[in-house]
């Protein structure tokens, strides 16, 4: 089941956490992975060890999702390298926390222009050689707080919620190509991202999820893989929850 053997995969955000993770399932499944970092060049070399000393494929490749010029440099070279690029996973994001009264518009604009611009040119620049295959997969990564909301976190919020439209509106744009259109909802999940918060904290978080721990990547990888198969190709515009019942 999910042989995505032949399939080339790109990953933004792929040097750490759920990127990484998510890129190690691709490629256990059989997929060739490009992993894209935008300074963690060390972390992603590090990614792509770990894929090929498991028998996986997969290369780094820098890609800041913020310059578009970049994106639409980088993400054709990639498929033309590899005659082919079947799903990106767009995950590349960042959190700047704190209260609204205080969010400065520099960090409310890095926000919007990583975890939204970012994923937004990284579609329009895959979603060409998905046209000419007249196949492809596309999952954004969201967030529970893009659903429900956080004190603390509206620019946050504002990006991940919007990703949800995006999600949407690309589904019903490029069904007719063959290519599904979907999102990811994580939960709390144990990464970089999340490694601020203090055990008090955590615990605190812990005691409102129904499962009652935090998430790990690999349990998020495993959404991603489903997504990106062929056995998911009746699935498009949805977001899958990968919240432990956080929201439901
Ligand atoms: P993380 O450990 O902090 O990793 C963030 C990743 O994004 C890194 O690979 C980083 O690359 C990359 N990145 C940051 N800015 C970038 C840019 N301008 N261009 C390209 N890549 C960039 O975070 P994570 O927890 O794995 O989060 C991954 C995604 O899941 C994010 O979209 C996040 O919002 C979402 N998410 C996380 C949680 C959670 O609880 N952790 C929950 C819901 C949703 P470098 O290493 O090169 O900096």
């Amino acid at each position: 089941m999910f042989d995505l053997s032949g399939k080339v995969a790109l990953v933004t955000g792929g040097s750490r956490g759920i990127g990484r993770a998510i890129g190690e399932g691709l490629a256990r499944h059989g997929a060739r992975v490009v992993l894209a970092y935008a300074n963690g060049e060390a972390q992603a070399r590090d990614a792509v060890r770990a894929v090929e000393e498991s028998g996986g494929r997969a290369e780094a490749v820098q890609l800041d999702v913020t310059n578009s010029a970049e994106v639409e440099q980088r993400i054709p070279e990639i498929a033309k390298r590899h005659g082919r690029l079947d799903i990106l996973i767009a995950n590349a994001g960042i959190s700047i926390d704190g209260l609204l009264i205080r969010l400065r518009d520099e960090d409310l604009e890095r926000i919007l222009a990583v975890n939204l611009r970012g994923a937004i040119a990284s579609a329009r620049a895959a979603i060409k050689p998905m046209m000419r295959a007249r196949t492809g997969r596309i999952v954004f990564v969201s967030s529970v707080v893009g659903e429900m909301g956080n004190a603390g976190q509206t620019a946050y919020a504002a990006s991940k919620a919007a990703l949800l439209g995006v999600t949407k509106s690309l589904a019903r744009e490029y069904a007719s190509r063959g290519i599904t259109v979907n999102a990811i909802s994580p939960g709390f999940i144990d990464t970089d991202m999340t490694a601020v918060l203090t055990e008090e904290q955590k615990q605190d978080i812990s005691t409102k999820i129904p499962l009652g721990r935090t998430g790990t990547p690999a349990e998020v990888a495993a959404a991603a893989v489903f997504l990106a198969s062929d056995e998911a190709g009746y699935i498009t515009g949805q977001s899958l929850r990968v919240n432990g019942g956080m929201y439901m």
